[in-house]
């Protein structure tokens, strides 16, 4: 079975989120279970750490009606034996909106010529979020045209889109999308604007999603607005697969980036000597008796609970705990963020994308705050377990799906300060009343799989269903 996996994001080459991770660890775990994979991405200017990629040659592409010749170098994903093919062309330098249009007419010309790019043909290609999604619907448009000029008998298509943020749909004007090629005539504009995301759902063989929860929550008009009639209309279909995380990576047994490495047999010391110079090095007071609560991800107003976060942690006592936020984004967002760590000294925002910090966050944290008002899946409540950290997450998607109540964290449903206020507290009480009784939640959460192995196994099954 050969797989062509297109994606925007591939960690260790180039990251911005969640996806970066999933586009990672999912195709390795999928090489090990025997599917031949290859995995696509734009040779962005930002991908700088790549060893002697080979030149495999140009590829034609049709767009904007000229055309262009894309350059493809091989590499392999860092350290594994999975390939990758990396698009050069000066419209993929940087990571922007009409960008992916031609990245997916790329897809697309790559999926077609690879009996004679890379040997043999693929049986299925797998997309990723809007930035793929036109792709198999450009494939078969082209089979249209063989099949209108019969020339060529046409191509076998097979395509799953998976759904990893809703919230991003590629909503583009219709001149800028008439560039792939695709009649205009194919599309659902709506006041001369078309969706992405929607178009692509409309011509895929199979959705799937990113947790059991979401898979639900996208058929609703409130989580999946513009798309969610396109998705109902597949009914059960949308499937809903847990993301993982790549235990090799967050490891806090052998993770390079922390200044002791511990497991759960040494976890307590080993978490209180990474708190007091986490503390140190971001300005706070050092003291391991208050609670330290942590935050690690994109500050995304329409996702994150930020706006929550910020409200919450004012009307708590200062003297009980202390928060430290990694983060960019929105810059409101990042300003009112500032405004907080020079009001109170038991709060301290970063406002960069650190890898080191974010990993000495998770292994120095008490807490983990994840307080979003939607998430797909999310990974840093995993990654949180993973370090001994427990998470205090809301009932939405993914994060409903990996974390109990009381068990292996702390959950809260309302989006308001009441409830999140209540479930922060809940972790202080417990932490200062029954020492005892946290460390022993601390190491159960260690405890958990969220390695990749049933996730893949569960996307090779959908492969081999979609091919029989
Ligand atoms: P999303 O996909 O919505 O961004 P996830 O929880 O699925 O959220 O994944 C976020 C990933 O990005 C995690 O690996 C997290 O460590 C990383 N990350 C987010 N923001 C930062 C940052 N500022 N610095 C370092 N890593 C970050």
């Amino acid at each position: 079975m050969r797989v062509l996996f297109a994606t925007s994001e591939c960690a260790s080459l180039y990251k911005r989120g969640g996806l970066g991770d999933v586009s990672h660890s999912l195709p390795i775990t999928l090489q090990k279970f025997g599917v031949h994979i290859v995995v696509t991405l734009p040779f962005y200017n930002e991908i700088t750490g790549v060893k002697n990629p080979v030149n495999i040659g140009p590829l034609a592409v049709d767009f904007s009606g000229k055309r262009e010749l894309v350059y493809l170098f091989k590499t392999t994903i860092p350290n594994t034996k999975v390939p990758v093919i990396l698009f050069r062309h000066k419209r993929l330098t940087e990571y922007n909106e009409t960008a992916f249009l031609f990245y997916s007419c790329c897809i697309a010309s790559l999926y077609r010529q690879a009996q004679g790019i890379v040997g043999l043909p693929f049986d299925i290609i797998h997309c990723n979020d809007w930035h793929t999604a036109l792709a198999p619907l450009l494939l078969g448009e082209e089979n249209k045209r063989y099949k209108e000029k019969g020339t060529i008998t046409s191509f076998h298509i097979r395509s799953i889109l998976t759904i990893h943020n809703i919230l991003y749909q590629g909503i583009l004007p219709v001149g800028v999308v008439k560039d792939t090629g695709i009649p205009e005539s194919v599309f659902h504009p709506t006041d001369r604007y078309i969706n992405v995301l929607r178009e692509g759902l409309e011509h895929v063989d199979v959705v799937s999603t990113v947790s059991p929860s979401y898979a639900k929550e996208i058929l609703s008009p409130s989580y999946g607005p513009h798309v969610y009639a396109a998705l109902r209309k597949r009914g059960d279909e949308v499937i809903g697969i847990l993301n993982g995380i790549d235990e090799e990576s967050w490891n806090p047994k052998n993770d390079r980036f922390l200044p002791v490495q511990y497991d759960r047999r040494t976890v307590e010391k080993g978490k209180a000597a990474i708190k007091k110079k986490l503390q140190d090095a971001v300005g706070l007071p050092v003291n391991n008796n208050r609670l330290l609560f942590g935050f690690v991800g994109r500050i995304e107003p329409n996702q994150k609970g930020i706006d929550l976060l910020m409200k919450t942690v004012r009307s708590l006592p200062d003297k009980d705990f202390q928060v430290v936020i990694l983060g960019t984004g929105n810059k409101k967002q990042m300003k009112q963020l500032k405004t907080l760590d020079k009001e109170y000294t038991h709060i301290a925002y970063i406002d960069t994308f650190d890898e080191r910090l974010a990993r000495r966050i998770y292994g120095g944290s008490d807490c983990l705050l994840v307080p979003s008002k939607f998430e797909p899946c999310g990974l840093i409540q995993m990654i949180a377990m993973r370090y001994g950290t427990i998470p205090i997450v809301r009932k939405t998607g993914g994060l409903a799906d990996s974390v109990v109540d009381g068990k292996t964290g702390f959950v809260f449903s309302d989006y308001d300060v009441d409830d999140l206020r209540r479930a922060m507290w809940k972790a202080i009480v417990k932490r200062e009343d029954d020492p005892k009784g946290w460390l022993a939640m601390v190491k159960h959460v260690m405890t958990k799989d969220f390695s990749w192995k049933a996730s893949a196994r569960q996307y090779a099954a959908l492969y081999k269903k979609l091919l029989s």
